[in-house]
């Protein structure tokens, strides 16, 4: 799967609608300490649906919003695009172009979209799953990533391997076929106090 471009405005430092095209092969970013590099592998994680504050190296999600200098007022929201080639149909989206949208706003509200409709975060995160991109994926690798995964427990290690074997897709649907058989479970039971109350 390869990333075209990404569009990116009011994120971080990038007061500005700001559209960065990959070309074939490794794209470098280069630029002096503090230019906003990071910042732009920051709004990748960050449209894919990274929700960990700290992975994005701030401390609550507003930060990520563009705060304003002395010379340029603050934004109001941060939006980022993402879009990724999608001939191989890597992502089960029948399109050969996969555009996905994050926006957040000062008041907290949050919009996420999919070739421009509105999804939720939930449809983001399946839309991922088992590709190595997306929140959990192992494509982007951080600073102290790799010390991290050698470092980690053998559950949090199975994980990684599950995604990259394409098997967590699996775990997903049984885990959320569990959840609803216990609450249907539960509902059942309450249907059977009612029945012995009016019995
Ligand atoms: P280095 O080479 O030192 O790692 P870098 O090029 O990766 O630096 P970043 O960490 O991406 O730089 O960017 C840091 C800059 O982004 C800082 O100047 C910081 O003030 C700015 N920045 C971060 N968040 C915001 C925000 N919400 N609004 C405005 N500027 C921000």
């Amino acid at each position: 799967m390869v990333l075209k471009s990404l569009e990116i405005q009011g994120f971080k430092s990038f007061p500005d609608k700001t559209k960065i095209q990959f070309g074939q092969g490794l794209t470098a970013v280069v630029g002096p300490n503090g230019s906003g590099k990071s910042n732009i592998s920051d709004a990748v994680r960050w449209v894919m649906g990274e929700q960990s504050t700290k992975n994005l190296r701030g401390s609550k999600m507003e930060d990520v919003i563009f705060t304003g200098t002395k010379a340029r007022r603050s934004q109001g929201f941060a939006e980022v695009s993402l879009v990724i080639d999608n001939s191989g149909k890597t992502l089960e989206i029948d399109s050969d172009e996969v555009v996905i949208t994050r926006k957040y706003y000062r008041s907290g509200e949050s919009e996420y979209m999919i070739n421009r409709t509105n999804v939720r975060l939930k449809d983001i995160n399946e839309l991922f799953m088992d590709t190595g991109l997306g929140r959990d994926g192992y494509a982007m690798v951080g600073q102290g990533r790799i010390a991290e995964i050698v470092q980690s427990k053998s559950d949090e290690r199975r994980e990684i391997f599950e995604e990259a074997a394409g098997i967590s897709k699996y775990r997903y649907r049984k885990n959320e076929a569990e959840r609803k058989l216990s609450s249907a479970e539960e509902n059942l039971l309450r249907l059977m106090d009612i029945l012995s109350e009016l019995e």
